[in-house]
């Protein structure tokens, strides 16, 4: 399927319901990352680059039960449109991080496949290789100002995650806690005569 869906926009397919559509703009995102060199190869690179960033986005948003509406690639790199829902502040944070976690496998799957116990460089040729670690080149410098801590871009999300994290196991501790006392408490009611010193008596430590 080819055509424009909104203004600038061509749709190129889809992804579990999910439009594909690369900006009018993408091109120039593309050659800026091959240094204005004829590299076509780079530019597919980068092609493939931000869709996987954004299917990571993608993914995760539908783990979190979020409607994905497009996966758009753009000049300065790319962005999931979805509908949150529900979604709370955790759940942004990881689908905001789910771009960054396929760019890391690509670039897993790229060392392997450079560096991996197969030799694979002598069927790559010369110019496979050096797509490769054009690819590679291009995959840190996306993540790198994706993870820059500014809206809108992935790092302003994805930096609230270790205070979330941290915020999540504090309130799970104090859950598990306040039942230990109500079920101490219970136990109290139920029997009032039994010396219950397991959970307050004194503690030592050395
Ligand atoms: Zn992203």
């Amino acid at each position: 399927m080819s055509r424009m869906d909104r203004p600038g926009y061509l749709v190129l397919g889809r992804w579990k319901g999910a439009a594909i559509r690369v900006h009018l703009s993408a091109p120039l995102g593309a050659l800026l990352f091959s240094g204005f060199d004829y590299r076509p190869l780079q530019w597919l690179g980068f092609l493939v680059l931000i869709l996987a960033h954004e299917i990571g986005h993608a993914t995760v948003a539908r783990w979190a039960g979020a409607q994905v509406v497009s996966l758009d690639v753009h000049a300065i790199g790319g962005r999931c449109v979805y509908y949150d829902g529900f979604a709370g502040a955790l759940a942004r944070a990881f689908i905001a991080s789910g771009g960054i976690a396929a760019q890391v496998g690509l670039w897993l799957l790229t060392l392997l496949v450079l560096d991996g116990p197969v030799d694979l460089r002598p069927t790559l040729g010369e110019t496979g290789v050096k797509a490769l670690q054009d690819f590679t080149v291009t995959n840190f410098l996306v993540a790198a100002l994706n993870l820059l801590p500014l809206e809108p871009l992935d790092g302003a999300e994805i930096w609230k995650l270790p205070p979330l994290l941290a915020q999540r196991a504090r309130s799970l501790v104090r859950r598990s806690l306040l039942k230990r006392r109500a079920s101490a408490l219970e136990r109290a009611i139920r029997d009032p005569e039994q010396e219950d010193q397991g959970e307050d008596g004194p503690r030592l430590l050395h």
